[in-house]
């Protein structure tokens, strides 16, 4: 057993329904086996568990791992292309990178340069756009799980509008993601997601496979995009003709509790009335948003019809892998949303980037927060001495201030430990970005 000693702060109740921040001062974690056995003051576990190895983290705070739901393993090395919209984007960024995967040799490094990196940010659990090749995915999963990051990712598939390496068919796209599932799906800490690209590069054959995918592996995860772009929302629409986007995916099965929509900036009425209904969450991704140009996205609404949003970083067209950066973006975003901005607190961004991202993937009752319980997956944010974190965090009068402070001020670098299962998985010659 293992007694860890910090000031603790999660979000075990949802902000957006009543709930606040926990906050220990001076808190006791006791972990056995990977999971926290009992949580309270440092001196009440102390008393009664005088055996336990001790670790004392002191200074900053240690917060759940972070969950990322929006995440591109192949686009690593393309973060940072600014000055184009989506489509154009895709284009000349993205695409052209994401064919180098067929090179497995190059596959397997930039799979390192991926798990490396979201660990190094902080984030323990994500859900990954795999690659338009299978043995990419393998080596994605294998690094994965090395590294002891929680994973679900799955083949990116698409049949049109792409590039031609990077396109497959109904029936190719079914077996290599029923031969990946086979290794991956429920093995250790990895799931298997089904992942057509987006509505615009899926044939209704394609997607039809993806549903009979979906429904052939048990307890399988869907994601792909929806409503990033107003271009984009018009040509699915002219490719499919009438209906609304999310139908694309909804009238094969695909639109349920299991599914993660990313972006969603411009979605109608009745696309949140079916996603609450059906129990889809959507991963909101706001520096890409911005980065793209895509729009401001409406969380008012979301939260209106009781769609569940998480926090997602979507490299490449994001800036970076660190939901803290995602947190104040959101922020900063509802606030020029004007009055129909959702003012958010350090709370809502801590809930956003742990606790919703948890319950978005079908996990909160493993992550998400630092409860008796849950899984040891957690991070120590430790700014290093005279920096504006540490001078911030050293003079906040309140832990909802100290935590706003880490949202304003922390990167990936502020992160000094990674716990995955209770095994700590980062050095610090390990934190690339
Ligand atoms: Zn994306």
């Amino acid at each position: 057993m293992t007694l860890y000693r910090a000031r603790t702060i999660d979000t075990p109740e949802d902000p957006f329904s009543g709930g606040g921040l926990r906050c220990e001062e001076d808190g006791g974690l006791l972990v056995q086996d990977g999971v926290v056995v009992e949580r309270g003051t440092f001196a009440d576990l102390r008393r009664r568990h005088p055996g336990a190895d001790l670790v004392e983290l002191p200074d900053g705070v240690l917060l759940p791992g972070l969950v990322d739901t929006h995440v591109h393993f192949p686009q690593v090395r393309v973060i940072g292309a600014l000055g184009m919209p989506l489509l154009e984007w895709l284009e000349r960024c993205a695409l052209p990178e994401e064919s180098r995967l067929a090179e497995a040799e190059y596959a397997r490094a930039v799979a390192a340069e991926f798990v490396a990196a979201l660990l190094g940010a902080g984030t323990t659990t994500a859900l990954v756009f795999g690659s338009h090749f299978a043995p990419a995915v393998d080596a994605l999963f294998e690094a994965a799980a090395t590294s002891g990051l929680r994973i679900t990712s799955g083949l990116v598939v698409g049949d049109r509008m792409l590039r031609p390496d990077l396109h497959t068919s109904a029936q190719r796209g079914y077996d290599e993601g029923h031969a990946l599932a086979a290794r991956w799906h429920g093995v250790g800490r990895s799931r298997y997601a089904v992942i057509p690209r987006f509505a615009l590069s899926c044939s209704d054959d394609l997607l039809a496979s993806c549903g009979q995918l979906h429904r052939d592996l048990p307890d399988s995860w869907f994601t792909s995009h929806l409503n990033e772009n107003l271009d984009e929302v018009a040509t699915v629409r002219q490719l499919f003709g009438g209906g609304t986007y999310l139908d694309c995916y909804d009238r094969h099965g695909l639109v349920g509790p299991r599914s993660v929509l990313a972006h969603d900036v411009h979605p109608t009425d009745k696309e949140l009335k079916r996603m609450a209904e059906a129990g889809a969450s959507v991963a909101h991704c706001p520096t890409s948003n911005a980065a793209l140009g895509s729009g401001l996205f409406p969380l008012n609404r979301h939260l209106a019809y009781g769609v569940p949003v998480a926090l997602g970083c979507d490299v490449g067209a994001g800036t970076g892998f660190s939901l803290f950066k995602e947190g104040l973006q959101a922020y900063l975003l509802q606030q020029l949303r004007g009055r129909d901005g959702t003012a958010l607190t350090a709370a809502h961004l801590l809930h956003l980037a742990t606790a919703a991202g948890a319950q978005a993937l079908g996990l909160r009752d493993q992550v998400g927060d630092l409860s008796a319980g849950r899984r040891f997956d957690a991070i120590w944010v430790r700014p290093r001495p005279g920096t504006p974190l540490h001078i911030g965090m050293r003079h906040a009068n309140s832990p909802e201030e100290a935590l706003a402070k880490v949202f304003a001020l922390a990167t990936s670098h502020d992160v000094v430990q990674v716990w995955a299962d209770g095994v700590p998985r980062t050095q610090p010659a390990e934190r690339v970005l």
